[in-house]
């Protein structure tokens, strides 16, 4: 029999039992299976862990498990100065493009809006959802930890909040999104690029009130959708400056 002890730390701690929080708790073992191993069966997902430290010494997630061995664990961004250390998380990307799960429609349309390639499609299963994430490099965001656990799967982040407004605050805080908003450059509906558009164009297509109080036009370059700086848009100017200033 194994004794070996973790400590994870920050946000880690979301998936843990209350007894298991914010403190170094012993756990035993038959067998010296891999710490990534270890570390899916106490409820944490892979995808949130960005470094491991063994007996204070960087491993990867392959490490065997050994009697008396001190596991701590740290999630992304909050790892200790890492230069010679091992980072189990791919590079961040210079410019993150997300996809999905069915059950973040809102968050999907908020990220769409602060100028992310967000994919998001009403029914996916998970293998797809997989397949683009690793396939197109795009992070795959969801509430759901299984999913999350998948070994294929190599950016990912587990969506604490449920409410929608508190998701996006979450994500742009969590991902460090803040100094790569670009609002108001892609369609919410089909998250294909905007572009300015003549007003006579699409004059036709406009309700009455549209047309007579408003002068520039946006169109989507994918699905046509024509935008306006009517009262949705001032009420999303609010959200996205409220998120660039916290
Ligand atoms: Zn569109």
């Amino acid at each position: 029999m194994l004794s070996v002890s973790f400590h994870f730390y920050r946000e880690l701690n979301d998936f843990l039992p209350k007894q298991w929080r914010q403190r170094e708790f012993a756990r035993q073992y038959p067998l010296p299976g891999s710490v990534k191993d270890a570390i899916e069966n106490l409820g944490v997902p892979h995808i949130e862990v960005d470094l491991i430290l063994a007996n204070g010494v960087s491993v990867d997630f392959d490490y065997r498990l050994g009697d008396g061995d001190r596991i701590a664990v740290y999630p992304l961004c909050e790892s200790p100065d890492i230069s010679p250390l091992t980072r189990l998380r791919p590079a961040p990307l210079r410019r993150p493009r997300f996809v999905l799960d069915c059950h973040l429609g809102r968050l999907a349309r908020h990220l769409r809006m602060l100028g992310f390639d967000t994919l998001f499609y009403r029914h996916c299963d998970d293998d797809t959802l997989l397949e683009i994430s690793v396939s197109q490099r795009r992070i795959l965001l969801s509430r759901d930890r299984g999913l999350l656990k998948h070994g294929r799967l190599q950016r990912g982040y587990f969506v604490r909040a449920t409410a929608p407004k508190l998701q996006i605050t979450e994500v742009v805080e969590r991902l460090q999104l803040r100094h790569r908003f670009t609002p108001f450059s892609r369609c919410l509906a089909c998250n294909g690029l905007l572009s300015a558009v003549d007003r006579e164009a699409v004059l036709q297509r406009l309700p009455e009130n549209t047309r007579r109080y408003f002068r520039d036009f946006f169109q989507c370059t994918d699905c046509a959708r024509v935008y306006w700086k009517g009262s949705h848009y001032q009420r999303m100017q609010q959200l996205v400056r409220e998120l660039a200033a916290r």
